[in-house]
């Protein structure tokens, strides 16, 4: 008898499922885009800026190159800059802070709340100086920060509030969707965010006029007018080709978003089923907060977590550690003076969590089979303990 063959591998996400779904439109909108001569901004991007800032709730959408590019706008655009501080957690990943040195501040770290991995509100006001100007709470992972108390102290001392919405299109904080919960809001559409597109791209939303244009301009060089530069600005534009694959993407979100709800709270279940809620711990969506799980991160004992990736990854689950370094520890920042143990919540989640595959198209038998997986670990361990 031949052996069965292995079982077919769960990709942490599949992007070429939604492009498999939808060929035709998707190939029609670039085809058009190509034909059109119009590359780079134009009518398909504005087209595009308006639909997304109306489904996040904001009155106006700038697009940009990236997430990455929606940043470090928006820190410009509210005049953030050389001698200021941003307060920015340690635990996301690295372009929150790096924006901040992009555009000359310094980035100023608050640690996170251990039940979300999202900047925990009371460490904020300890972390204010006279220099500082404003605080980007990332909605990690796909569930929004805390902003009542988070906006209740940066009003309280006139900081601009930035949202790093960028893992979070679609979710909502007490009834009210991320992109409108802060000054200016940043999203990213980087093939594995909820709404991704084959390729970088990027869209800054707020509700006010007058940053609105200074965006404008500054993605294209600081100009109101041709060659006439305002401000000393980027070239941080939107591609049309990605605007026209999002606006295609964009009416499925809502279905999208449920579906990895769904998914998530599979895990949940199959986590109970396998017994395994006293070794990985599930993540936590507050009831106030629509959670839309742009990923579903777990944490387990630090001494099984590298271990059990390992095993995930021999038996063809993607698996991924976001993140393995707080960002205070990185290389690169090592001038701004932090040490290991300035952050303590955040540097035990980056010996803790793992992130599990999860994508709206997952399938009951493909979560069951990374759950069972990760059940085959744990029973293997207990049986060399003993
Ligand atoms: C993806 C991401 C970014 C950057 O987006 P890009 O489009 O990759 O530049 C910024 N912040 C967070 C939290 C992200 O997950």
């Amino acid at each position: 008898m031949k052996p069965d063959p292995a079982p077919p591998p769960v990709p942490l996400c599949d992007i070429q499922i939604q492009y498999r779904a939808q060929k035709d439109e998707i190939d029609a909108a670039v085809l058009r885009v190509l034909g059109s001569g119009q590359a780079i901004l134009g009518p398909e991007v504005a087209a595009f800026e308006k639909e997304a800032a109306a489904y996040c709730g904001a009155a106006y959408g700038v697009g940009c190159g990236s997430g990455t590019d929606a940043l470090v706008l928006a820190l410009h655009a509210l005049g953030v800059g050389p001698g200021d501080e941003v307060i920015v957690p340690p635990f996301t990943f690295f372009a929150t802070a790096s924006s901040v040195c992009r555009v000359g501040a310094r980035p100023v770290f608050a640690d996170i709340d251990p039940v979300t991995f999202n900047i925990d509100p009371a460490q904020i006001a300890a972390k204010i100086t006279n220099r500082t100007r404003a605080i980007i709470p990332v909605h990690l992972f796909g569930q929004c920060c805390d902003m009542d108390p988070i906006r209740r102290v940066a009003d309280d001392h006139r900081l601009y509030v930035v949202e790093d919405a960028a893992q979070s299109f679609g979710a909502e904080y007490r009834g009210v969707r991320c992109g409108s919960l802060g000054a200016v809001s940043c999203f990213s559409f980087y093939p594995t965010k909820n709404i991704g597109t084959l390729g970088d791209a990027g869209l800054v939303t707020t509700n006010d006029p007058a940053v609105a244009k200074k965006l404008q301009a500054l993605r294209v060089h600081g100009s109101e007018v041709k060659y006439y530069h305002k401000y000393l600005g980027y070239n941080m534009r939107l591609d049309a080709v990605h605007a026209a694959i999002l606006r295609v993407k964009l009416p499925n979100v809502p279905r999208w978003l449920g579906q990895r709800e769904v998914a998530a709270r599979r895990y949940d279940g199959l986590v109970e089923k396998y017994q395994l809620h006293g070794f990985m711990q599930r993540p936590t969506a507050r009831p106030d907060r629509r959670h839309v799980f742009n990923q579903y991160v777990v944490r387990v004992p630090p001494a099984h977590r590298d271990p059990l990736v390992k095993h995930l990854k021999e038996n063809g689950i993607g698996v991924e550690v976001y993140y393995p370094l707080a960002l205070h520890q990185q290389e690169c920042f090592r001038h701004l003076d932090y040490r290991t143990g300035d952050f303590p919540t955040s540097e035990e989640a980056t010996r803790t969590v793992l992130a599990l595959p999860i994508f709206p198209e997952i399938t009951e038998a493909q979560q069951d089979r990374v759950i069972g997986v990760c059940a085959a670990y744990l029973q293997q361990r207990l049986r060399l303990a003993a």
